[in-house]
């Protein structure tokens, strides 16, 4: 034995607090991408989606909850740089278009291009 510390698996893959916090930082990060209006949710499937459009607006939205102190923000006050980078992670994750509403038109496609006439 080396005399090196021992070290659980536990220490190394802390993976369900950390997997949770991440997707409450996520889904806190695109509520505020989704009332800036940069992301979008399709009316008819509710999928999120991003349109290309200037994302500015969600981090100057972002900026202005903190600023205002915002309690959905408050948990993150001291890591605000990281929450940023979680709204960039966001939006570019993004489809540009409701992923239902894609298979529908390719759909379509599929019908009209078997059209033998
Ligand atoms: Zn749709």
């Amino acid at each position: 034995m080396s005399g090196h510390s021992f070290v659980t698996a536990a220490t190394f893959y802390p993976v369900p607090e950390s997997v949770a916090a991440l997707q409450r930082k996520l889904c806190t990060a695109r509520r505020v991408a989704l009332r800036s209006g940069v992301l979008k949710r399709c009316a008819v499937h509710h999928q999120v989606f991003y349109d290309d459009q200037d994302p500015g607006p969600a981090f100057e939205l972002m900026l202005d909850l903190f600023k205002d102190q915002a309690p959905e923000l408050s948990e993150y006050r001291a890591v605000k740089h990281e929450l940023l980078d979680v709204l960039s992670q966001v939006i570019a994750e993004s489809l540009p278009y409701c992923s239902d509403c894609r298979a529908g038109l390719v759909a379509g496609w599929e019908l009209q291009s078997s059209c033998d006439h």
